[in-house]
């Protein structure tokens, strides 16, 4: 029996998590019943019975409390009963006022807040014309009248000027409006008040475990406006800190004022207690030991004016008999409090529980959220002395683990609260917490969770003040939540900018706020939340605060990254990530050196080496950008090409054999091309000098793609597709020319304003016309930037060979033959070797 009475006590902690301290100021004072009502041991439906009373009856309400699931429940006192029932069991106030009574929000935007005052963080925000139930009012020390409204699975408080009754009802609170009545003990409102302790938090809430919002030093003399009384007697009171900042700071500590508390499972101090049994001795002092002074009989009732617990756990409370007569009575166990009836599927009270697991957490409470405070192991046994199931499903047993030690262990999950979390994600943050709740105030910290650990996450969210929360289990094992900007699938689901030169990082999203850390030019900082104009930003270094937006620039428009190397068809290449905005351009800025600039303001310099190349540096490409010079070792070089999402690096050794030649004769099929004064046709000739070129290539050893190599018709983007899907080094378009009789010569035509490659082209197209010259003995027209679609379109170092003209009968008589064709073969390809010689 005592060991049963001594779980039932610490049942009431075991509850605790879904607290909120500051709403514990509403009171409201005579409610009466709708329909019979049951009155409790505690503020949930597992605790004893402890009477039932009919509608219609009166009670008055001493507390609030809202019990992990969420229920509002009043601790009542009904006549000679005093315990927790239901808050939604009293649906009429006696002033006439309706409990959940619909409303409407007034208003274009109202806040809902946690507790009846504006320094009370927002739960949720409405809009106007939204309905509402209020199911509570309260007037504030100031006198604003607030009302606890409940809408969808929000419940909190609004200023009642925001929200209009629907029936046009006007109401006052139950405890009529009075003027602020000052709390004794505390420092009166309208006074000041001076700091005495060395440093002192002030919060947003009269908790410590509200937010910081300053510290405020001794000497220092603040404006008081307002104040709570704790009901552990612990005070605060409301300062006035500078013209756009409050905050509340505790003055009186809880025990220097604190009233003897009433014990549970003791008839409350006050309350009427009626004897329940025949008859009883009231004796001098709290035990069988005192001399009797008179007896009780049963059926009558006495005021109950003190209470005794002895250290074995037999209780006893003083009652006034008479005007002048008091005495101590016990109170009979068995009698009032029946043993909790066992919670089926649960291990019985008393009976020995063995650990099936291999080891399991031992907690302070029974849910997660309580501190671990032993871990037991396979094959111990325990006494089970309590029992808890929580509202879904959750079956938790206290067991005794040493004679000094006690905890709750889970020993059945229940199917409601614990979905399979989905997904596994990484905490990229360096200060992610685990909540029990979801919002940073009238929650409790469960863990401080690893930078890079892995959780899981549940597919819970929840948004409170414009931050998404989400359920997630961590490495730990506890489960709780935590805002969604700290845990990601990926890193590259991050978000980062840079800093500009001097960006300040501040406390919080004001200009005003103390200064955390000021940011280097192009730092790198993660992003968390943005509001109002300000990032909230984590820092390399884990540095946490609030930076405004035009303190930075974007960060995924300016970077090369995640540099790799990898070897395909034989060939080494090295690639760098890079977002599809990034405006690139190459130089070379020595014979053995490639720079790759334009708009960069950040280069991920790889740690690896490459073969072929000596050094990648990240340097200046102007004042304000960067680039990326790579010099090449003696012997090679490169082909460079610019994709959406990567540029990437093919490094190459000098020299023609190995290299990737796409070579495209012109027209063909139902396109002759031009045709010469005596019939000879266009696509004859390229076709049949690219043959020709093509056995002279691979005999070099390099290895030559054909965009043709019979006479069909290809249109342009099939040519340039060819092109550009490959992995070739140069792509060679060749033609004759036509104009009239006289016009001659060769010419040679690259593209460099949509050609990534315009600078390699036009290095092709000059080593190729001067070799051309040099073998045809043509006219030298020279090299020429032309926009050619197959130039132009093309992603490669690219060019358009006119080889001589066809429309002068000379040059066409030339083009017929054989020997014309080889010699142009030949020249075209000494201008490869020229150029992949570089
Ligand atoms: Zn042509």
């Amino acid at each position: 029996m005592k060991k049963i009475f001594v779980s039932s006590v610490l049942l009431t902690a075991a509850l605790l998590p879904g607290v909120s301290q500051a709403e514990g100021a509403t009171v409201s004072n005579n409610l009466v019943t709708g329909k019979p009502t049951e009155i409790r041991k505690g503020a949930t439906t597992a605790y004893p019975l402890v009477a039932k009373i009919g509608s219609s009856q009166q009670v008055s309400v001493q507390d609030t409390f809202i019990n992990s699931s969420g229920e509002v429940w009043y601790r009542i006192t009904a006549g000679k009963y005093t315990g927790w029932s239901l808050a939604n069991h009293f649906p009429v106030i006696t002033n006439g006022f309706t409990l959940g009574k619909p409303a409407t929000i007034s208003e274009s935007i109202v806040n809902v807040r946690k507790g009846a005052s504006t320094s009370y963080a927002i739960v949720a925000k409405l809009s106007k014309g939204q309905q509402v139930s209020i199911l509570d009012s309260f007037r504030t020390s100031s006198g604003e009248l607030w009302y606890r409204i409940k809408t969808g699975n929000s419940i909190g408080w609004v200023l009642s000027s925001l929200v209009t009754v629907n029936d046009g009802s006007t109401f006052t609170p139950v405890a009529a409006a009075k003027p602020a009545t000052n709390i004794a003990g505390l420092p009166t409102v309208g006074s000041y008040y001076t700091i005495t302790a060395a440093s002192l938090d002030a919060r947003k809430g009269a908790a410590s475990s509200y937010a910081i919002v300053a510290k405020v030093t001794k000497g220092q003399k603040y404006k008081v406006i307002g104040q709570f009384l704790h009901k552990n007697g612990e005070g605060w009171i409301r300062i006035q800190i500078n013209s756009k900042l409050s905050g509340w700071i505790p003055v009186l500590k809880a025990a220097e004022v604190k009233p003897p508390a009433n014990i549970p499972g003791l008839p409350t101090i006050g309350s009427s207690y009626t004897i329940p049994v025949a008859s009883l001795d009231a004796r001098k002092g709290a035990s069988t030991s005192y001399a009797i002074v008179a007896k009780v009989t049963k059926g009558k009732s006495f005021k109950v004016i003190s209470q005794h617990m002895s250290p074995t756990g037999d209780g006893w409370v003083r009652i006034q008999i008479s005007a002048t007569l008091a005495g101590w009575i016990p109170i009979p166990k068995a009698a009032e409090e029946k043993p909790p009836a066992n919670i089926p599927g649960l291990p019985t009270l008393g009976s020995s529980y063995s650990i099936a697991a291999t080891t399991l957490n031992v907690r302070k409470g029974a849910s997660t959220n309580y501190a671990i405070v032993t871990k037991v192991t396979k094959g111990q046994s325990f006494n089970v002395i309590g029992q808890y199931m929580s509202p879904t499903g959750d079956g938790w047993v206290r067991i005794q683990v040493s004679s000094s030690l006690a905890g709750w262990i889970m020993v059945k999950q229940g199917t409601v609260s614990t979905p399979a979390p989905s997904t596994t994600m990484t905490v990229f943050t360096r200060n992610a917490v685990l909540y029990s709740n979801a919002g940073f105030s009238g929650t409790t910290v469960i863990e401080r969770i690893p930078y890079l650990s892995k959780v899981s996450l549940f597919s819970d969210t929840k948004t409170v003040s414009g931050v998404t929360w989400v359920k997630i289990k961590t490495a730990a094992g506890n489960t709780g939540w935590t805002p969604n900007y700290e845990v990601a699938s990926s890193q590259a689901n991050l978000t980062h900018v840079y800093a500009l030169k001097n960006a300040a990082v501040r406390k919080s999203a004001t200009t005003s706020a103390a200064l955390v850390v000021t940011l280097a030019e192009n730092q790198q900082i993660l992003v968390l939340n943005e509001y109002n104009g300000w990032l909230n930003v984590e820092t390399g270094a884990g540095k946490r605060g609030w930076v405004l937006k035009t303190q930075t620039s974007p960060y995924t428009t300016k970077r090369l990254f995640s540099p790799e190397t990898y070897i395909s068809n034989n060939d080494v290449y090295l690639r760098w990530q890079k977002p599809s905005t990034l405006n690139l351009a190459y130089s070379t800025p020595a014979a053995n050196q490639l720079k790759i600039y334009g708009g960069l303001s950040d280069v991920e310099i790889p740690s690896f080496a490459v073969k072929g190349i000596k050094s990648i540096q990240k340097v200046a490409a102007n004042t304000t950008e960067k680039a990326v010079l790579i010099t090449f070792q003696p012997g090679y070089s490169f082909t460079i090409r610019n994709y959406n999402n990567n540029i990437t690096i093919k490094v190459v050794q000098s020299g023609l054999a190995g290299k990737r030649i796409i070579l495209d004769p012109g027209h063909g099929g139902k396109d002759p091309g031009a045709i010469g004064p005596t019939g000879l046709r266009e696509k004859v000739v390229v076709l049949d000098t690219a043959l020709i070129l093509k056995a002279e290539l691979e005999r070099a050893g390099a290895i030559v793609t054909m965009t043709r190599s019979t006479d069909v018709f290809l249109e342009l983007a099939e040519r340039t597709a060819i092109s550009n899907s490959s992995d070739g080094d140069a792509f060679i378009s060749l033609h004759t020319d036509a104009f009239n009789e006289k016009t001659n010569g060769t010419t040679s035509f690259y593209n460099t304003t949509v050609n990534f490659n315009g600078l390699a082209s036009k290095e092709l197209a000059n080593a190729i016309q001067k070799n051309l010259i040099v073998s045809l003995g043509t006219y030298n027209r020279g090299v020429k930037e032309e926009a050619f679609y197959v130039n132009r379109m093309n992603e490669l170092p690219s060019i358009l060979v006119e080889m001589a003209f066809i429309s002068n009968p000379s040059e066409e008589a030339l083009l017929k033959t054989t020997a014309f064709r080889q010699k142009a073969a030949i020249g075209i390809k000494n201008g490869l070797q020229e150029y992949f010689n570089k």
